[in-house]
Parts: C-alpha cells; structure tokens; sequence
C-alpha cells in the first residue's frame, strides 16, 4: 500500500473512530455509522488492514434464525477468557468495521445476515474480513420476497455458503442435525477444518413431517429422527447423510423453572491446534429446544476460539448463572401464567421459528387450545404455507386470524385458506393503529374459553411482540 493509501486507511480510521465516540453520547444508530464513515473514506485495502487488528482474528456468525442469540451467548462466553469486540443485529458489513475500530481486541465476533446473493455481499466480506470462523445455526426459508424480487431457497443458500467460500485458515462451524449447514460442511472440508455439533438425545417430533429434499441431489431425505423441521438424523441415497458431531447435547432435564442439559464431545482449538475433551453440565433457563440449539452453537465456537481451553468450566459455570430471558430478542417467544390459563406469547415470522414456538408451548399444553395467529404480508405465500402446516399439525380448537403485517386483505385471504380446514374467525385489525390491535389481541386472549392460548407469527419485533407481552403482564394478578 502506497502512502497516499496509508493515509487514506488512517484518515478512514481516525473519522471512524471519532463517530465512535459521538455515538457513544447518543442512541440509535451507534452499531454501525462508525462502520459506515470507515467505508465511505476508506477503500476495501483499509478494510483488510482494519480486520487484521484483532489478535486472533474475527468470527462470523450465519444462519436463517438465532443469530443474534448465538451471537449474544459466544460473546458472554469468549469475554470472560479474553478481550473481544462484538455486533449482534446490525448484521452489514458496516456493523463489522465498526466492531474492528475498537482497540486492543483480541477476538472480533459479528452477526452477519444474508437474505440473497444480491443484496449481500458474502464472499466480498470473507475475503476481507478473512475470518478465522464461520459459524452457522441453520438454514430455512424466509423472506421469500427480498425488495420486491423472488429469492429462490436455492440462491438464499448458495449466498450463506458463499460467506465462508474463500476461507482457507480457520474452523467453520455447522449443525451436523440441519442438512443445509451440514451440506456446508461437507463441501468445505477439503479446504480447513470443519467442526459439526447436534443432538444425541431421545426424541422425535412426528409433527414435523413435511419433506426435507437433500441439498446434493435434490431427492427426498429420510430420517430416522426428527428434532425440529428439517433438524434431525437423516440420510439419503445419493451417500449424503448426517455427519457425526464432534461435540453432541446428550441430556436433557427440563423443570418448571429450569433446564439442565449435558454437553459432551472433543473439539479442536484454533488457538492450541489440538483436540480439547469436555463434559459439561449447563443450567440454563427455560427457553425451548430452539435455543438449545443457539447454546450449543455458542459452546462450540467458545471452545474452539477460546485461547484458555483450562477455563472452559470455570467460564461455561459462570456464564450459566447470569443467564436469564433477557439474552433472548425482545420478540422471543415466552410462557406466561394469567390468571387461570396458561399463554405462549412471541414472534415467529418464518416456518421454522413458528414451529418452533408451537414445539415449546406443546410440553405444557393438557387440553384443548386455541391460536392467535398473526398472518404475513401480501406476496409472503410461501411463509403462510409453512406457517399453516404447522398450524395444521398442532391441532387447535379455534384460531383467530389478525392481521401480522400491513395488508389485511393478504390477512384476509389467508384465513380464508385455513377456515376451509380448522375453525376460525378473522379480525381484520389494521397496522396503522397498532395499539388498537394489541388490546384486541389482549381481549381475544380473556375471551377465548380455553385454557391453553398460542400467540405466534408475523408482526414488528418491539412495536408488536414486545409491547404486546409487556401489556399482556401487566394483567397478571
Ligand atoms: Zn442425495
């Protein structure tokens, strides 16, 4: 680099930081403008030269749900070991320059969200974030229509593969029970090291039964075990099958209050470049299979970037109690005693987070329930397809149908789809008075008759779901 280069990267630098600074006097956009005015002075040279500033390097964490939480709990868990820098639900590039501005860090962890190959830029950002990690949670189909424009689930998955294409150094981390992160795998073993972790426990969701079609050769998968959706063990002719993990989730205790699970597994550790063993038993609160699956993605990046794989019980028992809900986003989907009955209140805007939500109320569910369901927008045909066969499986008494986004006629013909085949009554609630919306959702919850009530699907993260559960509390007696 020339030096009318260097001083362009140290101007980048000075500008980026001194926005950093600004931003920490103010709120709002503060996780990425520093990033943003970085990128705009600098050139992609300065952005090399920014991300080699961290002493062991950056990680990027991937997938269609649990990013942020993953990424939440990797940070607890790598910040009690080292000094790190990290950015969870920005998810750009300008977010990742902002994370590298900070000094002094010795691990870079950033949420990094692709919807498509267009409006992201995956393999521009390995390359110059040249990550030592890349780390995915699963991969499902969600915002089928990015900006207008149909985004295939074969292009969605081939830009999360794209993010750690060109990765040669380095651990890429992928659910071995997710054929689309496993298939990930696969192909990048030739390349570096791969690291698989999943479930070993007994159980099979028989509701998940919709076809899962091998991401090799297109036929259908067959599982022996089912999880969740397309999470399970599975294999198919063409040889593709579930590789085995190197690090498994063996037990599973669920109380009222409390969960306790058992990790177990052998893992290899980029900093000491050997094999680390570890059985770990982990409390954590009571928080769905969904998140467990967010844990343990967090464990295995933990140990595997950890450059203190001593500490690894001493931190995993640390971290574990100062867990609470409150790592989880504002919009997760949580059990609230009112009164006499029992509600399973949150956000689920694609298949796979719905069903999920469906999957955690099922364990406390003894009798008959009714569903609140919140429908997609116009031209989100196929998320209403996934969200409507889970609700099909789940056998409700009734289901409400109130609009999730801003078209009530979409919300309309979607509860015209399921009133053909379970009972139902629309409430043609308008987004435009999203307060007026959430009081009838509350009515509707202390009018049904029964006493088990889920309240999933679409709608905004904090101005429907998180408003909508801190108003709902407020009626506990
Ligand atoms: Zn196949």
């Amino acid at each position: 680099m020339g030096l009318y280069g260097k001083i362009r990267c140290e101007t980048a630098k000075i500008s980026g930081k001194f926005a950093m600074n600004l931003v920490k006097l103010g709120k709002g956009m503060g996780k990425s403008f520093p990033g943003y005015l970085f990128l705009n002075i600098g050139t992609d040279n300065c952005l090399k030269e920014l991300a080699k500033k961290p002493g062991i390097g950056s990680i990027i964490i991937t997938g269609t749900n649990g990013k942020t939480t993953t990424t939440k709990l990797t940070s607890l868990l790598l910040a009690n070991d080292t000094e790190i820098s990290y950015n969870y639900d920005s998810n750009t590039i300008n977010a990742i320059a902002t994370g590298l501005l900070r000094d002094n860090i010795e691990l870079g962890i950033f949420e990094y969200g692709i919807r498509d190959i267009i409006h992201a830029i995956p393999d521009k950002v390995c390359e110059l974030i040249q990550p030592v990690g890349v780390v995915y949670t699963n991969v499902s189909r969600e915002h089928t229509l990015v900006a207008g424009v149909q985004n295939p689930f074969n292009s969605y998955l081939k830009a999360k593969q794209l993010l750690s294409a060109p990765m040669k150094n380095g651990i890429v981390i992928c659910n071995a029970d997710d054929p689309r992160t496993a298939y990930i795998g696969k192909r990048k073993e030739a390349d570096t090291h791969v690291t698989y972790y999943g479930l070993e426990i007994d159980m099979n969701d028989k509701s998940s039964n919709t076809d899962v079609y091998c991401p090799l050769c297109g036929e259908v998968l067959s599982y022996t075990i089912k999880y969740s959706n397309q999470r399970g063990i599975y294999s198919c002719n063409c040889g593709f099958k579930r590789p085995k993990p190197d690090i498994m989730l063996t037990e599973l205790i669920k109380d009222f209050n409390e969960w306790t699970v058992k990790i177990e597994g052998n893992i290899y550790n980029y900093n000491h470049k050997k094999l680390i063993p570890f059985n770990l038993t982990i409390k954590t609160p009571v928080f769905g299979l969904y998140n467990l699956y967010n844990l343990l993605c967090a464990v295995t990046s933990y140990i595997s970037f950890t450059p203190t794989p001593e500490k690894i019980e001493n931190t995993i028992e640390t971290i574990s109690k100062t867990l609470d809900l409150s790592i989880l986003p504002p919009g997760r989907f949580e059990i609230v005693k009112l009164n006499n009955k029992l509600i399973g209140m949150g956000q689920g805007d694609n298949g796979d987070a719905l069903k999920a939500n469906i999957q955690f109320m099922e364990d406390y569910i003894e009798d008959n329930f009714g569903f609140i369901y919140t429908t997609p927008d116009t031209g989100e045909d196929d998320i209403f397809e996934d969200h409507f066969n889970a609700l099909l499986l789940s056998k409700p008494k009734k289901v409400y149908v109130v609009p999730g986004r801003t078209s009530i006629e979409a919300a309309r013909k979607y509860y015209e789809e399921i009133n053909k085949k379970l009972d139902a009554e629309f409430y043609p609630l308008a987004y435009e008075d999203m307060p007026k919306r959430r009081k009838e959702i509350i009515k509707l919850i202390h009018k049904s008759p029964y006493p088990y009530i889920i309240v999933t699907g679409c709608g905004p993260e904090h101005y429907m779901w998180a408003e909508l559960k801190s108003e709902l509390k407020k009626h506990i007696k």
